[in-house]
């Protein structure tokens, strides 16, 4: 993979994401300059302070392989050189050319990767076919009817199956794979100690953990005992639980670098900046970094790190005072600030942590010790969030978090000039769900969708339970019809995924009412504007999602169903 090991790619993939969110802010510095050039009688002062911010989107844009951009801003770059370079001013002056350069940055800010050719980009590139690196999963047998069920049932969870009937070539493709599990009949052991031993063997040679799972239709001890032996993490008997068993999945597939830490440094020593960022790099987490103290609430409103990491001192303003001014806004008033500083006076210290700071750290500071620190206190910052934010059973965002979502996107959606749909999900007839196969079942169900949403959503589509047997979804920068596509397959998915219980095995559907931005322009408009979409998908027959804009006057609206 152009030899870049898979958790750099990942990182660079979260970087890339998180420089193409900030591009607008970005954009805006190079515009205000631009103004200031013009309107400003120091215009050579003010032309030069532009070419450095064009250059740097430039060499940047180039990193993140937006070659568009990178051609865009070069060519600005030299307009405003050959400026300089005839000590011309812009000052009073009205520019055709340098509008034009405006606005081509501005358009490929808005949405870069509509400029860019994936094969350009050597990172993962998000999208709805192939979000993430798929994780493969053998399941060992007989083309059976066993093994297609759980290749489909898996299948509808984003995962990879390769049934592989013979024991021997499981190594060969072992090999190939990442996040690799294997799934297996008990009669693949029983009675076979040497193969038992084998197939502990390449799990316990295995670099990567290698999860088993093993399926029976028998349960007694003896066989739980041997599966153990023979590796197994887990048993599941016959007929499969396929709601535990995309539990136990994810948690043996689970690969914690895909979402690591992401910590933001406030100093203004660029070399400093740089080491302390590599060094957290190389720790896996992702790094960004503010030099300028002024410009920390605005990245902070616009990615929420897991930790602050700050000099103590800075020209314009002091980390103690930045710290209480973080601290004054209740959106970040969790996020932990620890100080790395030459500073050894303990009264100082205790100051800084009386006015906010979480831990006091000293220059010079053994690598070591820095990545633990800054780790354990980003990991329990994540974990309070966590609770404070999503909803206990699902996981996902809860009814206030989403709401702010909500109302958060629909700003940046505005001020970037992008699209944004807003989705209600309601799962049809969960009452009758709960009352035929019991409260555990439903709730299954409920998981079953959180899980299946998450799988088919990219990773910056936003995701929350509303309540009871609701969900709502944020579509970033996707128009009316793209989403309606969307959540039309994940419906269709949905009503195929075989949910059990004592009764006897069930289907269930849901119903979705979608509302766009800009058509609405208010979060409260999309959020009452898709509830009555839902309303409308219930009243004509459920399953099926219903566009708000389809809806008019008497008529019944048109619904995307099969
Ligand atoms: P409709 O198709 O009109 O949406 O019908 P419905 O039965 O889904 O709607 P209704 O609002 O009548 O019932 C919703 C049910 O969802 C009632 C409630 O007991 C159940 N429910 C809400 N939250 C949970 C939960 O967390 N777990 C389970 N198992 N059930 C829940
Ligand atoms: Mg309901
Ligand atoms: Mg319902």
């Amino acid at each position: 993979m152009n030899g870049i090991s898979e958790k750099t790619n990942k990182k660079l993939f979260e970087l890339r994401k998180d420089y193409i969110r900030k591009l607008p802010g970005r954009y805006n510095v190079i515009k205000k300059l631009s103004v200031d050039a013009t309107e400003n009688g120091e215009s050579i002062a003010t032309l030069t302070d532009l070419r450095i911010n064009i250059h740097k989107m430039a060499g940047s844009a180039a990193t993140f392989g937006l070659e568009a951009l990178t051609e865009a801003a070069k060519s600005f770059e030299v307009y405003i050189e050959e400026l300089l370079s005839k000590n011309k001013t812009l000052s009073g002056k009205s520019s055709k050319e340098l509008i034009r350069h405006l606005q081509n940055i501005r358009e490929i800010c808005a949405d870069p990767e509509k400029y860019t050719d994936p094969s350009d980009v050597i990172y993962p590139i998000s999208d709805f076919s192939d979000k993430q690196e798929k994780k493969i999963i053998f399941v060992l047998g007989e083309k059976d009817s066993i093994s297609k069920d759980l290749s489909e049932q898996l299948g509808y969870f984003g995962y990879t199956v390769d049934i592989l009937n013979n024991f021997s070539t499981l190594k060969n493709h072992m090999q190939e794979a990442r996040n690799e599990l294997l799934i297996m009949n008990t009669d693949v052991i029983e009675n076979k100690p040497m193969t038992a031993a084998a197939i502990k063997k390449i799990k316990d040679d295995s670099n990567r953990h290698l999860g088993i799972i093993y399926f029976s239709d028998k349960d007694d001890f003896n066989v739980r005992l041997d599966c153990v032996k023979a590796g197994g993490d887990d048993f599941f008997t016959i007929p499969l639980d396929v709601s535990r068993l995309i539990d136990r999945v994810d948690s043996l597939t689970n690969d914690e670098s895909m979402n690591p830490y992401h910590i933001l440094i406030v100093d203004d020593d660029q070399e400093q900046v740089s080491y302390y960022a590599l060094l957290l790099q190389q720790a896996g987490m992702i790094t960004s970094v503010a030099s300028d103290p002024k410009k920390v609430l605005d990245i902070l409103s616009e990615s929420k790190p897991d930790l602050i990491l700050m000099d103590m001192y800075m020209p314009t303003c002091d980390g103690t005072e930045l710290a209480a001014i973080i601290r004054q806004q209740e959106a970040f008033v969790s996020i932990p600030i620890v100080f790395l500083s030459f500073e050894s006076n303990k009264d100082i210290q205790l100051e800084a942590i009386r006015l906010g700071a979480d831990d006091f750290l000293t220059k010079p500071i053994k690598p070591s010790h820095l990545i633990s620190a800054v780790a354990s206190k980003a990991e329990r910052n994540r974990q309070l969030r966590y609770f404070m934010e999503r909803d206990s059973l699902t996981g996902l965002l809860n009814h206030t978090n989403i709401k702010e979502a909500l109302y958060n996107e629909v700003l940046r959606a505005k001020r970037t000039e992008v699209n944004l749909c807003f989705g209600m999900i309601d799962i049809d007839h969960f009452k009758n769900v709960n009352d035929t196969h019991g409260h555990m079942s439903g709730d299954r169900v409920l998981k079953s969708l959180s899980r299946l949403l998450q799988d088919r959503l990219r990773r910056t589509d936003i995701i929350g339970r509303y309540g009871g047997e609701e969900f709502a979804v944020i579509l970033l920068n996707t128009d009316i019809q793209n989403a309606e596509l969307i959540m039309n397959n994940i419906r269709q998915s949905f009503s195929q995924i075989r949910q059990i219980s004592t009764e006897g095995d069930f289907y269930v559907t849901f119903s979705c009412g979608l509302a766009c931005f800009p058509e609405f322009k208010a979060a409260a408009d999309l959020n009452s504007a898709a509830d009555q979409a839902l309303y409308a998908a219930k009243d004509s027959g459920r399953n099926k999602i219903v566009n708000i804009s389809d809806i008019s006057g008497d008529e019944s609206p048109k619904a995307a169903q099969d």
